[in-house]
C-alpha cells in the first residue's frame, strides 16, 4: 500500500460541537484503481480531487454504489469499527448487481483500518457523535457509449458526524412512489437508489414530514422502509419488521437490532406488513412505538406516521424499547459492555 501523509492536519479548524452531517472530511483517504481486469495497488493520500474527464462513466450511467459505516471510540480511548465485513460483503452484492468488479478483502477491510489508524484523532470520544465512513465504488472509464465501464475506482472518505435528526420524526406512508421493485437495485447501495428517492421526499417535507415510509411497487400496500432506514414497529407485544427482499437494503444495524432484541427475549417477528395494518393499529392505539434503524441515525424514533392525509400520533416513550436498544447498541461500541458477537473491530 502506497501511503502519502497530509502536509498539515486540518483536524483543528474542526468544530466538533457544531458538525453538520458528511461536510467536514478528515485528513486521508484512500483510492483503489481496477485496470484491465486487475485491482492497482491501493493508495492512501491527502483528502482531495478526483482527477477525471467530463466524460466519467459513472456520471453517466450511474454504476456506482456506496457503503456507510462508523469507527467510534471507546471508554479506554480505542477506535474500533462496527461490523465492517458485512460492509465488503454488502458492497460486493451491490458490485455484483451492477456488473463492477468484487473489491477483494485487503484492499477494503485492511486499507480501511490502515486509513483509520491514520485518521485516528479524528474519532471522538462521544455518546452521540463518531466517524462516519463512506467506502464507495464507481465507473471510472471515460467514454459515453452506454455499455459497462472498464476501469472502476474505489474510495474512502470519512467524515466526523453528530446525530442525524435532531429528535424524533414524521414520516408520510408513501402512495404513488416507489423507490425499489422486485428484480429492480433495491437491495443494493446503488447510487440511483437515492438520486429516485429526493423528489418522492421533498414532496413529503412540503407537506411537513420528515421522511417517508416506502410502500411495494405493486400495490402500495406493504411496509418496506422508512426513507434511509429499515423500520420497526411494536404492535401489541410484539416487535415487527418486514423481511428481507430484493426490494429492501439489509440493513446491518436491523441486524444487530433483531439479534439483541430477540436475545433480550423479545418476540420480534421478521413479516410482510400491511398498511392497513399498521394504519388500523395506528388508530386503535395498538401501535406502541415505531422507529428507523440505520448507520447515520442508529435508532430514529417516529412521532407521527400520515397516511392518505390522516395524520397519526405515535408514542415516543423515554423508556421504550427504542430507548433501550439504542443504549445497548452505544454499551457496545463504547466498550461498557462486553461485545460478545465480536461486532467491533480494533483498527
Ligand atoms: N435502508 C436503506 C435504503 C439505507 O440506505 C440504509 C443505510 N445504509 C439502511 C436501510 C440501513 O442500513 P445500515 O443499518 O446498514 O446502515
Amino acid at each position: 500500500m502506497k501511503i502519502t501523509l497530509a502536509q498539515q492536519s486540518n483536524l483543528e479548524n474542526i468544530d466538533y460541537d457544531n458538525l453538520p452531517f458528511g461536510v467536514n472530511f478528515t485528513d486521508h483517504m484512500l483510492v483503489c484503481h481496477f485496470e484491465n481486469g486487475a485491482w492497482q495497488e491501493p493508495e492512501i493520500r491527502p483528502f482531495g480531487n478526483l482527477n477525471a474527464t467530463f466524460a466519467l462513466h459513472a456520471l453517466h450511467y450511474g454504476q456506482a454504489a456506496f457503503e456507510g459505516m462508523k469507527a467510534y471510540r471507546n471508554q479506554e480511548g480505542e477506535v474500533a469499527l462496527f461490523r465492517p465485513e458485512r460492509n465488503w460483503e454488502r458492497l460486493n452484492k451491490s458490485a455484483e448487481r451492477l456488473l463492477m468488479p468484487q473489491v477483494p478483502h485487503e484492499v477494503f477491510i485492511d486499507g480501511l483500518k490502515k486509513l483509520i489508524e491514520i485518521d485516528q484523532a479524528w474519532v471522538p470520544q462521544d455518546e452521540v457523535k463518531s466517524l462516519y465512513i463512506r467506502p464507495y465504488l464507481f465507473s471510472s472509464s471515460e467514454f459515453i457509449a452506454a455499455r459497462p465501464s472498464e476501469r472502476y475506482t474505489f474510495a474512502i472518505i470519512c467524515s466526523p458526524v453528530g446525530p442525524y435528526y435532531a429528535g424524533a420524526v414524521k414520516v408520510k406512508i408513501e402512495d404513488v412512489f416507489t423507490r425499489a421493485a422486485s428484480g429492480g437495485i433495491g437491495f443494493t447501495k446503488a447510487a440511483g437508489n437515492y438520486g429516485g428517492a429526493f423528489y418522492p421526499t421533498a414532496k413529503a417535507i412540503e407537506e411537513g414530514y420528515n421522511q417517508v415510509i416506502w410502500t411495494d411497487h405493486a400495490n402500495h400496500e406493504l411496509i418496506e422502509e422508512s426513507g434511509t432506514m429499515n423500520i420497526m414497529l411494536r404492535i401489541g407485544d410484539k416487535m415487527i419488521t418486514p423481511p428481507l427482499t430484493d426490494r429492501i437494503l439489509a440493513g446491518i444495524t436491523r441486524d444487530s437490532i433483531v439479534t439483541l432484541l430477540r436475545e433480550w427475549g423479545h418476540d420480534v417477528e421478521e413479516r410482510p406488513i400491511k398498511v392497513a395494518e399498521v394504519v388500523e393499529a395506528a388508530r386503535n392505539g395498538e401501535l406502541k412505538e415505531a422507529f428507523g434503524m440505520g448507520t447515520a441515525a442508529v435508532v430514529s424514533v417516529i412521532q407521527q406516521i400520515g397516511f392518505k392525509g390522516e395524520r397519526f400520533d405515535i408514542p415516543t416513550p423515554e423508556d421504550g424499547i427504542a430507548s433501550k436498544i439504542r443504549k445497548g447498541l452505544n454499551d457496545i461500541r463504547l466498550g461498557r459492555v462486553e461485545d460478545t458477537h465480536n461486532w467491533m473491530v480494533k483498527v
